[in-house]
Parts: structure tokens; sequence; C-alpha cells
């Protein structure tokens, strides 16, 4: 029998939603899965959000989130918004919001004005009999200024009324649920409603974004199959609190990219927490890997290179396989300009002559390395055939020339 709450799409099809158009950017409908970062300066302090803003979209995130918790930090908003615009910056901001928004967003038109979309957390917009009033109030802003709008339910501050209320109607039940259950249609319930009531205050759906964030992947999977069954909003995806360095990315990437193949979801964050002085663009670099891998879009040339292993005794294909890597990274910038498909250059970095021309072959440009005992030369090949063959000291450089060269003669610099 079909499960209702549960929405199936074929590999390769995306769930129907409603486009939402962010600042210079779209979200849902037939738009790619769209990337997104935040954050994690002082938003206050001006000079470094807009450096930090600045790094997330040079690493490609199509908009940014930042704090928006005092009257200091809604000032600094559009300050900040002008800032990048005079280094040829245009990136929406988004403003995460909680218990204040409707205080910040009436008292500082000018940041009502400069940000991109207001995310709107249901469970802290505020609580008793003031709630629908200050929700309302933010809705008037968006309103106002033409703003879209994200509802995101986050279970670590779920709204505790609705909560009470299913808990109440679950022992009423015949067979009560349990209590994960009840927590999962608690959560949908609040962002449904929520939008339910922007759209009665006049918010159009054009205008609306869903997010129901848990830390748990098999609860993220659960309930974002449940919302895309009930419901045709843009749903913006991520695994809240995801955790740091291998974890936070292996599991993120459990959730998402389960969801995101049976065609949900259409904006991602990757909530990384950074290693100290690990820079904050690695949760944008992490979710376009996740969607590059996956074939949904492609961003920056990957390099596929091999684990190696004891035939291999020295760290030289490591060395140059991060050398390749970090060359096509810094040189997107500007490829990205002048040499349109760029992105979908594939370069491999093999260890020996048992896999390394055969994957070599498979990519546009691949060289295979010298393993131990191996005659020390380095066979390159270019659209699966062998070109060239590397000797000497300089096997890096030279390999990266020869990328260069490809791009320049294969990917025709815009007109
Ligand atoms: S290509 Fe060679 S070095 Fe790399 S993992 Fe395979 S056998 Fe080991």
């Amino acid at each position: 029998m079909t499960d209702p709450t549960r929405f199936d799409a074929a590999p390769g099809r995306r769930r129907a939603s409603v486009p939402v158009r962010v600042g210079n950017t779209w979200i849902g409908g037939s738009h790619p899965v769209h990337v997104q970062s935040m954050t994690n300066t002082d938003t206050a302090d001006v000079d470094a959000t807009a450096k930090q803003i600045g790094e997330l979209w040079r690493a490609g995130s199509e908009a940014v989130r930042v704090t928006v918790n005092n009257p200091e930090s809604a000032a600094a908003v559009p300050r900040i918004r002008d800032k990048l615009a005079m280094k040829g910056i245009d990136v929406p901001i988004i403003g995460d919001f909680h218990y204040n928004g409707h205080q910040l967003l009436t008292n500082e038109p000018a940041c009502a004005e400069a940000l991109g979309k207001y995310r709107i957390n249901p469970g802290n917009v505020g609580f008793g009999r003031k709630r629908d009033g200050q929700f309302a109030a933010i809705i008037d802003m968006a309103l106002r200024y033409d703003k879209p709008v994200r509802i995101g339910v986050n279970w670590g501050s779920l709204d505790q009324a609705i909560l009470a209320q299913m808990m109440d109607d679950n022992h009423a039940r015949a067979e009560p649920w349990d209590a994960s259950e009840v927590m999962r249609e608690a959560v949908i319930r609040s962002a449904l409603d929520s939008a339910a009531y922007a759209e009665t205050l006049g918010l159009g759906r054009d205008h609306i974004i869903l997010s129901c964030k848990v830390s748990g992947v098999q609860d993220l999977i659960a309930v974002y199959r449940s919302l895309a069954a009930r419901c045709d909003y843009a749903l913006h995806l991520g695994l809240t609190e995801a955790g740091m360095g291998s974890k936070g990315i292996v599991a993120s990437t459990a959730a998402l990219s389960i969801l995101l193949q049976e065609g949900i979801g259409d904006t991602i964050r990757i909530s990384l927490t950074p290693e100290p002085g690990e820079s904050r663009t690695r949760e944008v670099i992490v979710a376009q890997e996740l969607l590059q891998t996956m074939g949904l879009r492609a961003f920056t040339p990957l390099v596929t290179a091999c684990p190696g292993c004891g035939r291999t005794t020295s760290t030289f294909f490591q060395e140059l396989a991060k050398k390749v890597q970090d060359h096509v990274r810094e040189r997107m910038p500007e490829w990205r300009l002048k040499h349109p498909g760029v992105e979908s250059l594939s370069l491999a970095v093999m260890g020996c002559i048992v896999n390394g021309p055969g994957e070599s072959k498979h990519a546009n440009i691949g060289i295979s390395l010298p393993g131990t005992g191996e005659a020390p030369t380095a066979p390159v090949f270019e659209d699966g055939q062998k070109t060239v063959t590397l000797r000497g000291e300089r096997i890096g450089e030279e390999f990266v020339e020869i990328i260069e060269r490809y791009v320049e003669r294969t990917y025709r610099p815009r007109a």
C-alpha cells in the first residue's frame, strides 16, 4: 500500500515546488539545488562579517545567513550589504531572527530592506498570546519589503504549545505513537501551521520556504519525506548540529543524499562545526561536492585520486593530488568567468600502474605516477589518449601547466 506521508521521486526527478526568488537567486521549482551557508562572526562587526560573507560567496555560496539578534547587528546589515556591493559582491543576505525579530525589523527598516530573506523560527518567535502578533509583525515587514521568508523549525527549539497538544492527542489514541513519532509530527505540524498562517496574512506561496531541522539522520529523512508529501513549498534541507570534521560531513551527506536522490530539497546547508582555525568555507565546499558527486550540479573540476597502498611508498602522489585540487579551486573564480563549462572537467591523479592508466583514460586529464619499483616516468592522458610522459623533479608543475593549456583550448573564452 502506498504510504501517503512519503514522497517518492524516480531517481533524477525533482519534487514539484513553488519557486521562490531570493535576491538574485531562485530556490525551488526547476531551479538547480541551491547552496547556502551561514557566518559565525558577530554581525555587528561590519568588517569581519562582510569579509566572511565575501569568502563564502567566493567559495560558491549562493546566499549567506547572518544572525540578527540585537539592534547593533540589525543596524550593521545595510552597511554590510553596501560594503559587499563596493567590492562587486551581490549575494543575498538572510537574516536569522529569534525572539525579537518583530522589533528589530520594525525598528530598523533599512535592515528589513537590505536582507534578501528573513528566517523565522516558529518556536522562538514569541510565547503565549504574544506569539501570533509577533509572527504577524514579521510577515507584515516581509510583505512591505517584498521579501521571502523561511519558516525554519528546529526540534531543539520546538514550539512547546504544539508539542504539548500533540502529546495530549497521542495519549488519547487507542494505539499511541512512540515519542519520536510524536516529535517528528510536531516539527512538521509547526512548519505547516505557521506557513498556513503566513498565507492567511497575505504572504504568497512563492515567498515561503520551509525547513524542519533535526539532528538524527533517520529522523531527518522521515520528517522530510512526510513534509515533501504534504506540501509544495520549496524546502531548505540541512541536518542541524551535524558536528565537527568527518562526523559532521558523513552525517549530513548520509541524510541529504537520500533525500536529494528522491528529488526532495531545493536549497541545502551543511551545518559543520569548524575545527579551531578552520575556514568557514568548508561547509560550502562540502555542499558543492555532495551535489557534484551525485551528478546534480557541477561547480569545480573534481580530482579522482587513488587511496594509495603498499605499491607506492612515497607521499608524492598525495601531494600532487592536493596540489591539483588546490590549484583548480584557486583558479575557479577566474575560470568560471572566462571558460564556461570548465566545472565539469575531470582530473585523475593515480599512484601506480595497476589502476593508473585505466582511471587516467576515463578522466579528461589524468596522470599515472610511478609506484615503488616502477620506472620513474609519469604518462599523462588527455581525453583517453597518452599525450606525454613526464619525468624528473618538475612533474607536478608540468602537470598543472598541461591542465591550464587544456582549459584554455577546450573551454573557449566568453566573447
Ligand atoms: S592505483 Fe596503485 S597505488 Fe593506487 S591504490 Fe591502486 S594499486 Fe595502490
